[in-house]
């Protein structure tokens, strides 16, 4: 079996602990991997390495630092297949998600290392002459950056590779559900000549590691994706220590079908929102939003379309949904079903545990469908598994408050044929992301990502955004004048 360890100041160490815990793969419950459980101690470490790395990177060239982020990229590709199959076993999404995953890492990473060549500032005027000001961007210092198991190779590259470019140094703690995936990432670093220091990996429990990321003095940024319980949780410690803090988190996204919509158009798209990754992705569509007018056909030919499709190994390319991502995942569904069931809503379709043959050695859900009125729990929670609730509405109106009276908001969606509608519905719509005839998942990197109310605290990542994250801005004057100048305020 594979042994994986702490990745600190350039080399693979166990734990201070000796302490290791267990991988697996959530269809077949088979041990992937033993590996290190750090504790503070070994965080401890991994900032010490951090600290003393971060001035030669610091003043590494940026456009440099682009090259071993490229090389990272281009190592990614190579062993892309292998990795998708890693991302499949480790965390159960299907071979073409787990392909899709790192394809997402490489994509990430291919653009931000051209913002080596770009981390642009800002040049103006002088109410005095003789004098010039700009801006400059400089890292800020040693990033943590904490991540979920959804998207194992996506998630940490999107932080890594933007808290790299930059010029921070990291210590890195990945989610115990998915720590193969990050130790593969970091032996692509390693690889592609990241210097040792620089990138710091310490797996281990969320208590003992990510509290003491958070607790570290010389750690003044922290980068987080995850679940809003957490992320209050961090920011509240981090924010008695002045931290600069990025919280990506939970959401509840809409997909809104109007009466004159492509029907076809938006059936495809329901039904590889909602069950795409088996419902676990931040952007996944968990409440579906109909017209009057077509709620009985989509609900005819959904319900046909989600009974049809065919749960099991995920590494079998036939198969359209895997299992969720372990016990507690499997818990909490079917926890949020029987809550569905008890408050009222009708279940339509799934519902259960897949317990017969094979299914029995994983955490398989059947893709499950509720009727449902706004204001259950079901659609106002998180549920981040294989369920969604239908919600019937009479007016545009309507479908924007329902879409909008959630604590959440990440992604949304629209399916409807008239442009004044559509346009509306961007500018009406509380999220960080909306798609107009597209499902509420499918991010592309170049552009800024992130969530409105309690899905973040106004981070973005990706896109141009994924700089500002990691950078801190320092403005310049420069006086040429050869005297004392005073600017207006000092006269
Ligand atoms: P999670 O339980 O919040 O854990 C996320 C990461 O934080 C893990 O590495 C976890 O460690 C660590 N952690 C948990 N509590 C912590 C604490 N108090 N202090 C420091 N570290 C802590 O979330 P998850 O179950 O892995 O992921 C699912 C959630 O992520 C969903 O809510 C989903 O919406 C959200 N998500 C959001 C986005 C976005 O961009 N908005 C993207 C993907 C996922 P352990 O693994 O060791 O427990």
């Amino acid at each position: 079996m594979r042994e994986c360890g702490l990745f600190i100041n350039g080399e693979w160490t166990a734990a201070s602990s000796r302490d290791t815990f267990e991988t697996t793969n959530p269809a077949t419950g088979e041990v992937l991997a033993r590996c290190a459980a750090g504790n503070e101690e070994d965080v401890v470490k991994a900032a010490d390495a951090a600290a003393k790395s971060f001035g030669d990177w610091k003043r590494f060239p940026a456009p440099k630092r682009g090259e071993i982020i490229l090389k990272a990229a281009s190592i990614l590709r190579q062993q892309k297949k292998s990795l998708g199959e890693m991302v499949t076993r480790e965390m159960g999404k299907v071979i073409a998600e787990g392909e899709g995953d790192v394809q997402e890492a490489i994509d990430f990473l291919e653009y931000i290392a051209g913002e080596g060549r770009r981390m642009l500032g800002e040049t103006t005027t002088s109410e005095l002459p003789n004098k010039r000001c700009m801006t400059v961007r400089q890292p800020v210092g040693i990033v943590g950056c904490i991540t979920p198991w959804n998207f194992p190779f996506a998630v940490p590259s999107w932080k890594l590779g933007a808290a790299l470019i930059a010029g921070n140094t990291v210590v890195f703690k990945p989610s115990s559900l998915t720590p193969l995936c990050a130790a593969a990432l970091v032996e692509i670093f390693q690889e592609a000549g990241i210097p040792p220091g620089v990138l710091n990996m310490v797996t281990g429990s969320a208590q003992t590691v990510g509290q003491a990321i958070v607790e570290e003095e010389r750690i003044r940024t922290l980068s987080f994706t995850g679940g809003v319980a957490a992320g209050r949780e961090i920011y509240s410690r981090a924010s008695k220590k002045l931290k600069r803090v990025a919280l990506e988190l939970g959401s509840k996204n809409p997909l809104i079908v109007m009466e004159d919509a492509d029907i076809d158009l938006a059936l495809e798209g329901i039904l590889f929102g909602a069950f795409g990754t088996a419902g676990q992705r931040c952007t996944a569509t968990s409440r579906l939003l109909v017209h009057e007018k077509v709620y009985s056909e989509i609900m005819d030919r959904l319900v046909r379309r989600t009974k049809a499709l065919k749960v099991g190994d995920p590494l079998d390319p036939s198969v359209d949904m895997g299992p969720v991502c372990g016990p507690e995942q499997e818990l909490k569904v079917l926890n949020y079903i029987d809550i569905g069931v008890k408050e009222g809503a009708r279940l339509v379709c799934g519902g259960k545990k897949l317990k017969e043959g094979d299914y029995g050695k994983g955490f398989f859900i059947e893709p499950t469908l509720f009727e449902a009125r706004h204001g259950l729990r079901i659609t106002k929670e998180e549920i981040f598994g294989p369920v969604l609730s239908v919600i019937k509405f009479s007016s545009y109106e309507e479908a924007i408050h329902v879409a909008n009276d959630v604590d959440y908001g990440l992604s949304s969606s629209i399916y409807t044929r008239d442009i004044n509608k559509a346009y509306r519905a961007i500018d009406d719509l509380e999220a960080g992301i909306t798609y107009i005839n597209a499902p509420t998942i499918g991010a592309e990197v170049h552009l800024p990502f992130g969530g409105v109310k309690n899905t973040g605290n106004g981070a973005r990542e990706a896109g141009t955004a994924a700089i500002a994250e990691f950078t801190e801005i320092k403005t310049v004057f420069i006086d040429y004048s050869g005297k004392l100048q005073k600017a207006q305020i000092e006269r």
